[in-house]
């Protein structure tokens, strides 16, 4: 599973992975890593407990136990990063 990061037509940073897309959370920094929460982006309609977390944008950690289907991948430009 490969994620992509992704904006949204506001411009917000988002992970699109597997069907699903997430938006940022929290985020935290520590020193010079940027840790940030990602949580899945139909979450506060479906009650989606899902989430992501990254550490300079690197997953560290993936709760991808979702309580719907994935959606189309049509949403959202394509940006992606050159170290992915
Ligand atoms: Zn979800």
């Amino acid at each position: 599973m490969k994620p992509e990061f992704i904006k949204s037509k506001k411009g917000n940073q988002l992970i699109f992975m597997a069907g699903y897309k997430y938006y940022t959370k929290k985020i935290r920094k520590t020193g010079d890593a940027v840790r940030k929460r990602w949580q899945c982006s139909t979450n506060s309609a479906r009650g989606c407990k899902a989430s992501i977390t990254t550490i300079d944008d690197v997953i560290v950690s993936l709760n991808i136990c979702h309580n719907h289907e994935p959606i189309p991948k049509k949403t959202g430009i394509k940006i992606k990063k050159k170290y992915l």
